[in-house]
């Protein structure tokens, strides 16, 4: 209530980055944000765009994105997210700009909350006057490590080369040079504009991270101490948001009658994430080397994950399905937050992207970590060092090594207790979301703050 006894806007723009793992957290904060009583606006990209039949209470408006075809199907991440916000920012000014003129009660917007990839919306906020909070997908751990690579940059030492990779990065254990999130794409100037400004809280109001306390506090602190407006740890958001799909890819769900079928805890899910890609040759040795385990498994294979291929089923080796049969069920992309949870599920052999190891740590479930690029080589050794619920397959994806690492991490005694681990941390972070958790307590606070704007 306002001093004259009128309610105040509670209307929040959200605006996601256009990347699976950057659109289910926006949505599961929008969804957890409109179930304590906002309404919620999400201006998004034609590029990726979400599917809004899974949130009939949120108004989804697109914006023109102005990307070209041969930029989107490049994969140049930072080119793709400098055009974004380069071209997105006087379209999502004038869309907010004329928000504010709403006569309607709630029309008028109290706070924009953007994803980091997203950063120039927190002008866009400052240039209307309205309040904004930042949202980081990524760990704590991650922010730290980009930091490290900024400082390197400014040395000249990116990128890096030879023996250095394999030594211990002082101050940042577990992380050797090589785990860094170095990713370059082809230039590196684009890398340190997109790194520089994601850095940046600006004028925003306070920061908001999928993460939990009891996972990444060291370091929390360190950042708490750092940083000059509030961190909110409110993570992992599925688990306080309804299982509502977010998925940009149609679920196949027939792979739950089919987990149904299996024993309990005896199938391994692999899945790669929404942009990793391997070679034709990778997938024939992953393929051979699930064959060779001998145990059940779950594989997503999503158009896109062969480079320069789209219809990537094809590219499985021939007699391959024949050879496996029921005991491996094959899917473009999978329900996953589901899938981990089914009694089932023993393990993950998954790139290590954040929701990806959140929602496997979430669920108790140990991983095999195969990162790709980025913040996957830093979230692999946290898995494996930190929390060690996981093991990390380094060497050249080769059938014997695939299903080696596999029966590894299911059936021999280093996988049991891994799993063990995993168990164990599952409860900590449910402690962390429940009522008095650490989360529950920071979502309230973030709430309390929204409402005083
Ligand atoms: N995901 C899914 N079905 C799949 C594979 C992935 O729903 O078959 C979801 C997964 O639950 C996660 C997201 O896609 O929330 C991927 O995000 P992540 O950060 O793990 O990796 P990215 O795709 O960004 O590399």
């Amino acid at each position: 209530m306002g001093s004259e006894g009128v309610i105040l806007p509670r209307h929040l723009v959200l605006v996601p980055c256009p990347y699976q793992g950057h659109i289910n957290p926006m949505l599961q904060l929008g969804t957890i944000l409109h179930s304590r009583g906002f309404s919620i606006s999400i201006i998004h990209t034609q590029f990726n765009a979400p599917c809004p039949r899974n949130h009939p209470d949120f108004n989804f408006i697109a914006i023109p994105d102005g990307l070209p075809d041969h930029l989107i199907s490049s994969g140049n991440i930072p080119v793709i997210l400098l055009a974004v916000n380069a071209n997105c920012h006087k379209p999502l000014k004038d869309r907010v700009a004329q928000m504010m003129q709403s006569e309607k009660p709630n029309g008028k917007v109290s706070c924009i909350i953007y994803d980091e990839y997203m950063y120039r919306a927190e002008s866009v906020a400052n240039s209307l006057s309205i309040p904004s909070i930042m949202l980081r997908t990524n760990t704590v751990s991650t922010f730290l490590a980009r930091d490290f690579v900024l400082r390197l940059i400014d040395e000249g030492q990116i990128p890096l080369q030879g023996s250095i990779m394999e030594k211990p990065v002082p101050e940042h254990y577990p992380l050797r040079y090589k785990d860094l999130p170095t990713t370059i794409f082809k230039s590196l100037s684009n890398f340190v504009e997109v790194v520089k400004n994601v850095r940046l809280v600006g004028s925003s109001s306070a920061v908001i991270w999928n993460t939990v306390e009891c996972l990444e506090n060291p370091l929390l602190v360190q950042v708490k101490q750092q940083c000059r407006v509030p961190i909110f740890t409110v993570g992992p958001m599925h688990k306080s948001a309804p299982q509502l799909s977010t998925s940009l890819l149609k679920e196949d769900y027939s792979c739950i009658p089919w987990l149904d079928k299996q024993a309990e805890n005896s199938v391994i899910y692999v899945s790669l994430g929404s942009v990793a890609c391997i070679s034709e040759h990778e997938l024939a040795e992953m393929a051979w080397g699930l064959a060779k385990c001998n145990l059940p498994f779950l594989w997503v294979v999503r158009p896109g994950l062969v480079r320069g291929t789209r219809n990537v089923q094809q590219s499985l080796p021939n007699g391959f399905r024949e050879g496996v049969g029921e005991r491996g069920r094959i899917v473009e992309w999978a329900p996953q937050e589901e899938v981990l949870a089914h009694k089932a599920v023993a393990g993950f052999w998954s790139h290590c992207g954040w929701n990806s190891a959140v929602e496997s740590i979430a669920e108790g479930v140990p991983l095999i970590c195969r990162p790709n690029f980025a913040d996957q080589k830093v979230t692999a050794r946290y898995v494996t060092h930190v929390w060690r619920v996981g093991m990390q397959l380094e060497e050249e994806l080769e059938r014997d090594a695939v299903a080696a690492a596999v029966r590894r991490l299911m059936v021999e005694e280093e996988g049991l207790e891994m799993r063990e681990r995993a168990v164990e941390l599952k409860g900590r972070v449910e402690i962390g979301t429940r009522r008095g958790g650490s989360s529950f307590k920071d979502l309230d606070k973030l709430i309390d703050m929204i409402r005083s704007f």
